[in-house]
């Protein structure tokens, strides 16, 4: 088993960063003006060249940040964040975009472009994260925009709609994708205000475990929802997969107040959680040690 730091080595800077540090969104209320061609208001719409593929479609990004050597591994990345989610998990670190999406304005997206045009020669990839970016139906028409930038794409999502996935892995669309699992598929009807089927997890699951691309599950320890007993029933879930992050909880910024005030698990207690799960995986990564 190995830290982040070990693995990625003088690429980790900072193991204690905060989430969201660095990133860029437009304060709620900002107006997006359409001022010289080729600028927008709100969502751009994106044209599609693929046959057979939607023709028009919009993509809502929420929160841009330009340089990233965290969050891709092995890569300089850009991050994008897009916002909603199908989820409403306690220890969510974003809540206002996953409670109130519309209160952030939408980065116009033929300027994104631009800008993500200017830093081919120093980036390798973007990153797309949320909120939970399968949501967004504009996902794949954005992503073949990324992908004749000749940009490598790593999708971060919680696994909850295996047909997005599906259609994304089909088209080639991704060079790694990050699958969250919470806690255990009977428990996801406590990461949200309506009941959660675990199915389309499960079949997410399988989805990751045969894609032919860099794939990793990963999970935050949080302890209320992830004790020795959980991670031994998610590791049968995921026996034999390439790669399993087990990441710290970090309370504070919590979308359930209470929740702030949780302690997390001591780093003595994630590194046996981490033995426990190289019993299931090819490996084992601790992250936010
Ligand atoms: S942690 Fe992820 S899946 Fe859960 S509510 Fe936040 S964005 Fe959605």
């Amino acid at each position: 088993m190995k830290s982040e730091e070990d693995y990625y080595g003088d690429q980790v800077r900072c193991k204690n960063r905060s989430l969201f540090k660095g990133l860029r969104f437009l304060p709620p209320g900002t107006t997006v003006e359409s001022g010289e061609k080729g600028r927008v208001q709100g969502s751009l719409r994106v044209q599609s060249g693929q046959p057979g593929a939607e023709k028009l479609s919009t993509i809502a990004v929420k929160g841009f940040q330009g340089t990233s050597l965290l969050d891709f591994p092995g890569r300089v990345a850009s991050l994008i964040f897009t916002g909603g989610c199908n989820l409403t998990c306690p220890f969510c670190h974003n809540p206002g975009l996953v409670l109130d999406p519309g209160a952030f304005p939408d980065f116009p997206v033929n300027e994104l472009l631009a800008d993500l045009k200017k830093r081919q020669s120093f980036i390798d990839g973007v990153v797309i994260s949320g909120g939970e970016p399968t949501l967004d139906t504009g996902l794949p028409a954005f992503l073949r925009q990324l992908k004749e930038l000749g940009l490598q794409v790593k999708l971060d999502t919680n696994g909850l709609l295996p047909e997005v996935i599906h259609r994304l892995l089909d088209e080639q669309l991704l060079d790694y994708l990050a699958v969250d699992i919470k806690t255990t598929p009977d428990r996801y009807g406590e990461l949200h205000t309506r009941p959660v089927s675990p199915a389309p997890l499960l079949r997410t699951i399988e989805l990751v475990k045969a894609a032919a691309i860099e794939t990793e599950f990963r999970t935050t320890c949080v302890p209320q929802l992830v004790g020795e007993d959980e991670l031994r029933l998610i590791g049968e879930l995921l026996r034999g997969a390439p790669l399993w992050v087990l990441q710290q909880f970090l309370p504070e910024h919590s979308l359930v107040v209470e929740w702030q005030e949780l302690s997390a698990y001591p780093p003595g207690q994630l590194e046996r959680l981490g033995k426990v799960a190289e019993g299931y995986v090819e490996r084992v990564l601790l992250r936010g040690l």
